[in-house]
């Protein structure tokens, strides 16, 4: 048999879905410019999407979900999906993990998103390395771990709620799946779940660098083998390139065609307002409403990213009055959006991708959370890390066109505004250091690797 001309062979499973997908992509392009032969295995119906050249020099296979021909929507419910997911799931990582046990490169590591526990189960199995890999937050995935054993009563009776290492959290701070009390029941589980075998884990890696939440990061670290190794952005974004580490291009959705960033390379330095929701969240008719209106009033030029699926609720009039004042797009790069120098906010929901990309590249944001753990991460963007401002929502449930106007203001325009801007620049360089050799998140790939190649 062929010698190994690698230090160690690492099966990237990442769970199917736009912010979840690139994060290990990304991290799997980082091992492998440290001398690890990677694989991802996407699912049968993502791999539909995928283009070769989003995979640089990491080799590509499958496994399956149960609904390889409709993905997400040939599943009757979450429930339905979740379940199909693990069963599917668990039998094909097997038959994976055989069809390269005889090959030359048989697999040393299983590096699952910690929403699939199940595949650590069946990498143990085999008697490979079993690699946890937390997209999210430390701070979330610690209030998870609380609740997961039991130390945070649910529902949460009383504020605020105190965890160590976190913040005082308000029940609106919390992760949504626990402070809407019985909302999405089987995402809660999953969330929950990713604790259910944890102990198990040979490494816990946790997207995310020591500075941004070393607090969190010591809590956690009590309770298991954790390393932080992000943020897992392109090295090209960060001001150091490291070899293999090509930019994003794992579009889940249709990039626009149109050009939006073109147009946006035409207009001033900090003139513009970005707004995207992420990949998921649905606005109501209304809420989209009082957003389109809050961002005319404003009176800045504007990038707004609406998802195909909820263009219709654009208010037909803004559309005809929005002249040349802004673009709107289905879909866009947005890391390199986010790069360019025009500009001067983010409006967004504050998904974990989305919140430490704008970290990372010094923009200050808009928060107006959805669900999930967005809510815990805008907490964060105006109180821990300031370099934000949180919407309020008003006795009906909605933002409100003047809330909208006046937190862009607040971020674009005026004192406030500037120190949000130093700060974001500061969460910027230290991400870097993170990054660059010998800083946090490169000495704990190190260790990942070393201990790895050891194994
Ligand atoms: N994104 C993108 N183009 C868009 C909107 C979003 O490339 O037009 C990417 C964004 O850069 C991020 C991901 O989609 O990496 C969204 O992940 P996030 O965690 O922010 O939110 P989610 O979609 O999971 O709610």
């Amino acid at each position: 048999m062929e010698k190994k001309a690698y230090r160690a062979h690492v099966l990237a499973l990442p769970y199917p879905s736009q912010g979840h997908v690139n994060p290990m992509l990304q991290f799997s392009k980082r091992l492998t410019s440290k001398g690890i032969k990677a694989t991802y295995a996407t699912t049968v119906f993502l791999s539909h999407t995928m283009k070769p050249e989003s995979l640089g020099s990491v080799e590509f296979d499958t496994i399956s979900d149960g609904c390889d021909q409709g993905g997400f929507s040939e599943a009757e419910s979450i429930h339905d999906y979740l379940k199909r997911l693990e069963a599917a799931g668990s039998k094909t990582l097997a038959e994976l993990i055989i069809k390269y046990k005889n090959s030359p490169h048989p697999f040393d590591c299983v590096m699952y998103d910690s929403f699939l526990p199940w595949a650590l189960d069946v990498a143990k199995q085999f008697g490979l390395v079993g690699a946890a890999f937390f997209t999210q937050a430390c701070a979330v995935n610690y209030i998870y771990y609380y609740a997961h054993h039991g130390l945070l009563s649910l529902p949460v009776s009383s504020e605020p709620v105190s965890i160590p290492g976190l913040p005082l959290l308000q029940l609106r701070d919390m992760p949504s799946f626990i402070y809407v009390a019985g909302s999405y029941p089987f995402y809660f589980q999953m969330v929950l779940s990713q604790f259910s075998n944890s102990y198990k884990a040979d490494f816990v890696l946790v997207n995310t660098f020591y500075n941004l939440e070393h607090e969190a990061v010591d809590s956690m670290s009590k309770v298991s083998p954790l390393l932080t190794i992000g943020p897992t952005i392109p090295s090209m974004y960060l001001d150091k390139r490291v070899e293999n580490d090509e930019d994003y291009d794992l579009n889940l959705f249709k990039l626009d065609s149109s050009s939006s960033t073109e147009w946006l390379s035409t207009k001033p330095p900090g003139s513009v307002v970005y707004v995207s929701f992420g990949s998921m969240a649905n606005l109501s008719v209304k809420q989209m409403e009082e957003l389109a209106w809050g961002i005319k009033q404003s009176n800045f030029y504007f990038l707004w990213v609406v998802r195909s699926s909820e263009e219709a609720k654009i208010p037909n009039k803004f559309v005809q009055e929005m002249g040349d004042k802004g673009v709107i797009a289905n879909w866009i790069p947005q890391m390199q959006v986010l790069a360019s120098k025009s500009v001067g906010c983010f409006f967004t929901h504050c998904g974990w991708n989305s919140t430490i990309e704008a970290l990372c590249l010094g923009v200050p944001m808009v928060a107006m959370p959805q669900w999930t753990d967005q809510t815990t991460d805008a907490k964060f963007v105006e109180d821990v890390w300031k370099v934000g401002v949180r919407v309020e929502v008003d006795e009906n449930g909605i933002v409100n066109r003047d809330e909208i106007e006046s937190c862009i203001r607040q971020v674009m325009e005026g004192e406030t505004g500037k120190v949000m801007k130093e700060n974001a620049k500061k969460w910027k360089q230290l991400a870097i250091e993170a990054v660059s050799e010998g800083g946090s998140s490169d000495k704990n790939i190190n260790e990942f690797v070393s201990k790895l190649t050891r194994t």
